[in-house]
């Protein structure tokens, strides 16, 4: 751009062209997790006590940990592995997932949806997702499923569930597997039930950024039927069994891995759990506010809880119209970058999230996998191509505020950042302008 554009006068002047930022600077600091005193106390216990690993004769924190999520979740067994990466890939292996199958997963997502099929030399394929929720669509994996699929990965991306029901049928209907990565949606109900009761199996990240938080990594994978979980088990533990009451033998009955939690991960985590129903209500009051006025703007797309059910709120994205904001020249990217530059120049700290769809990950497109293009060369037909339409567009058109700024304290900071959205709105020639430029 040659000259700064007008803009407006006085408080409504654009931070971008010398106004006052809308979101004060002491409003910016964003901190999550929250830790007590009662976190460290949880760590430190561990510390002193004997039992620092999941293979360790009777209960540990890590058992506890185990124990708790299964009855938060109503769900039979729970197995704690080293991270949510893990905990996807150990459910598919521990329900026989593996070479020459298909698993359908969204081209929206987190890349370590895809990676989980691969490294159990399992073929991803890509489904579309939904224009307004993000989750898996139910009538692209329709089209996706062939003879090879063995399973589902919905995704409830961002803690918004997944359309389970209409997923579940398809699973029933073609004989397939469902497998949750629910890491973004620790909590959130659908149809009354909590995710991580919705297929044969979910996979929870711990990992320090989700709504529930561990020390660094961690991850927890819930189970429908119990020998489903003890085959979980073995997985993360050399494929070797963990008897109560009984010494450790080192038979190894099945491939396995090392993928156990350790007891101050889990610890840290169960003390997180005292407090994850309050943090909870603090975010479904303080983002149902922000989304109420952000949703009045116009030709912004805010995400919306299913009925009967809740979001978790892990992530927002919100998706940005330039037609219905009364801008129809404006190619959606170019309008994106112009609020994206607008908005953070207030102090709201929108990011983009996911630059691209999965199947144009390098790791996913170059199809190296382990070498010589394993898992895909050794598939005995080509799977159906990547659908991604949809997928691309949200990447296009959308923005997203990210977990620390929907922390429990964050209520005043999302008051000022839906200060900042009206302000750049009321300013919608500026963008216009810049999104030409
Ligand atoms: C974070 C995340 C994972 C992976 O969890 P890690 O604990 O980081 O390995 C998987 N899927 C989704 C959707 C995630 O957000």
């Amino acid at each position: 751009m040659s000259a700064a554009p007008a803009g407006a006068p006085g408080a409504d002047r654009l931070a971008a062209l010398g106004g006052t930022p809308a979101v004060a600077r002491r409003l910016r600091a964003a901190h999550w997790p929250v830790v007590t005193d009662l976190d460290r106390r949880a760590v430190l216990d561990v510390l002193d006590g004997q039992a620092l690993v999941s293979d360790t004769n009777g209960e540990t924190a890590v058992s506890r940990l185990e124990d708790r999520w299964a009855r938060f979740c109503e769900v039979p067994e729970c197995v704690a592995v080293s991270n949510g990466t893990t905990a996807l890939a150990t459910a598919l292996a521990a329900l026989g997932i593996g070479p020459g199958d298909e698993v359908v997963v969204p081209s929206l997502s987190f890349v370590a949806t895809a990676l989980a099929p691969l490294h159990q030399m399992a073929v991803p394929v890509f489904a579309d997702v939904d224009p307004v929720h993000f989750t898996l669509d139910p009538a692209s994996v329709a089209e996706q499923i062939t003879e090879r699929t063995a399973a589902i990965l919905p995704v409830h991306l961002h803690g918004r569930p997944a359309d389970m029901d209409a997923l579940g049928d398809l699973a029933r209907t073609h004989g397939l597997a469902v497998v949750e990565d629910a890491a973004q949606a620790h909590g959130a109900l659908w149809r009354g039930r909590r995710t991580g009761a919705l297929g044969d199996a979910a996979a929870f990240s711990l990992q320090v950024t989700k709504n529930l938080p561990t020390c660094g990594e961690g991850g927890l994978i819930t189970f429908a039927d119990p020998a489903t979980a003890a085959q979980a088990r073995r997985i993360r533990q050399f494929g070797e069994d963990i008897d109560p009451g009984r010494e450790r033998r080192y038979l190894s009955h099945r491939l396995g891995w090392n993928h156990k939690m350790n007891a101050v991960q889990a610890a840290f985590t169960l003390s997180q759990l005292d407090r994850f129903a309050d943090y909870e209500a603090a975010r479904q009051s303080q983002v149902t506010r922000f989304l109420d006025r952000i949703g009045e703007l116009p030709g912004v797309l805010v995400p919306t809880a299913p009925a009967g059910g809740s979001h978790a709120w892990h992530i927002l994205r919100l998706r940005f119209d330039p037609a219905a904001a009364g801008l129809p020249g404006s190619a959606a990217a170019g309008y994106r970058k112009a609020l994206h530059r607008l908005l953070r120049a207030e102090g709201v700290p929108v990011s983009r999230y996911q630059l691209r769809s999965l199947p144009r990950q390098a790791a996913i497109a170059d199809r190296v996998g382990f070498g010589a293009g394993y898992p895909w060369a050794a598939a005995t037909a080509a799977e159906p191509a990547p659908r991604t339409a949809v997928a691309d567009a949200i990447i296009e058109d959308s923005l997203t505020l990210q977990k620390r700024h929907l922390a429990p304290d964050a209520g005043p900071a999302l008051d000022a950042y839906a200060d900042g959205f009206a302000k750049v709105f009321r300013n919608l020639d500026v963008v216009a302008r810049m999104a030409l430029a």
